[in-house]
């Protein structure tokens, strides 16, 4: 498998770190409901077709990258910049705690 990074062009799927379903950078707030961070920590779709990834580009940019393909084909369908060198004050960090907003957080 291939994956597209914003930064670096194609690159073989090896040299990324896969971090899990994209609903890992919508983190709940901190004084959310129990009920919240359970659905957060333990459960996932496991969808047969399109899901969204978190993927790190560990031998390449450093950049994190959200990953759209799907389960079945396998195809790529896409891949979007989340944070990397380029975009100051966007750590790893800041993508792992950024909340929705409709979880009781006051968003970013
Ligand atoms: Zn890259």
């Amino acid at each position: 498998m291939r994956i597209t990074c914003p930064l670096c062009g194609s690159r073989d799927r090896r040299e990324f770190h896969y971090y899990g379903g994209a609903v890992y950078a919508e983190r709940p707030a901190a004084d959310a409901p129990p009920e919240a961070w359970d659905g957060y920590l333990h459960l996932r779709d496991n969808p047969a077709g399109e899901t969204r990834d978190l993927w790190y580009h560990e031998l390449g940019c450093s950049a994190w990258i959200e990953v759209t393909r799907n389960t079945v084909t396998h195809a790529v369908l896409s891949a979007r910049l989340l944070a990397g060198p380029e975009r100051q004050g966007r750590s790893a960090r800041s993508i792992l705690t950024k909340k929705k907003p409709n979880s009781g957080g006051k968003g970013r």
